[in-house]
């Protein structure tokens, strides 16, 4: 089930953690893969090398001396989006961390396996190339149709979100998220399915990521939009009666419309 990117050999991780005993077994698990790894030891060697050397992903250790991994994240999302793994000391920070949007797109609690290491690792890099691709296909055209559900409008090939008038600006994964709920509207999806599709996990036991990212989507789209069906999933449930789903055929508007 190796389905890495296209020329493996390619790839270039960066880890920045400042254990140096922790960064060279990551490292080292990681080249393993057939990877390219560079390792910082502090956040500002970090954000440097994200800049210069322009890693694939990044793995990002939170608690850094001096520039934390909070900072190194929102400097190295605001330069050039690049997918993040970060790695935190305990399960409610990860929460946190989710709900400040630092715009990691995944997270992993200390202590980890590095088979899980790498299993996400990989699920990033395939979801990277998938975006890419897409990115590729639909360039100056508008093959995929927005999804317009309720207020809520969703172009898939600019990767624009709107809620009325107002652009919703997401993350990657808070994007990829939105568009698989929006895609079943009024429909339960479980926890598993949405990883599945989302993050492209296999195994899925234990984890709060999609919880966190539900709450950062309802934090930037509004609290009313997403049902949790406790123990189960969610469903993308606008209250907004009638009208609502309406895919394709649906003149699409984007650039016309004023902003
Ligand atoms: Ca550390």
């Amino acid at each position: 089930m190796v389905t890495s990117p296209a020329t493996t050999s390619n790839v270039l991780v960066l880890v920045v953690e400042d254990e140096p005993a922790i960064a060279t077994a990551i490292a080292r698990r990681l080249s393993g893969e057939g990877w390219r790894v560079e390792m910082a030891l502090d956040g500002h060697a970090g954000v440097a090398m994200a800049s210069s050397l322009r890693p694939d992903v990044v793995v990002l250790d939170v608690m850094l001396p001096g520039l934390d991994g909070l900072e190194v994240c929102r400097r190295i999302q605001a330069e050039r989006p690049v997918p993040v793994l970060m790695l935190t000391a305990r399960d409610d920070e990860t929460d946190m961390l989710i709900g400040l949007g630092v715009g990691a797109d995944d997270y992993m609690t200390k202590p980890f396996s590095m088979r899980e290491l790498v299993a996400r690792t990989k699920a990033l890099l395939r979801r990277q190339e998938r975006a890419t691709r897409a990115a590729e296909i639909d360039t100056g055209t508008t093959a995929l149709p927005p999804l317009v559900v309720g207020d809520v409008a969703v172009d898939r090939a600019q990767r624009r979100v709107h809620r009325g008038s107002a652009e919703v600006h997401l993350t990657p994964t808070e994007f990829d998220l939105l568009v698989t709920l929006v895609s079943s509207p009024r429909t339960v999806l479980t926890r598993e399915r949405l990883l599945a599709e989302v993050w492209d996990w296999v195994d899925a036991s234990g984890t709060r990521t999609v919880d966190s990212h539900v709450k950062a989507l309802r934090r930037k789209l509004g609290a009313d939009l997403i049902r949790t069906v406790h123990g189960v999933g969610y469903a993308f449930e606008p209250s907004e009666p009638a009208t609502d789903t309406q895919e394709a055929g649906r003149p699409a508007s984007p650039g016309g419309t004023a902003t």
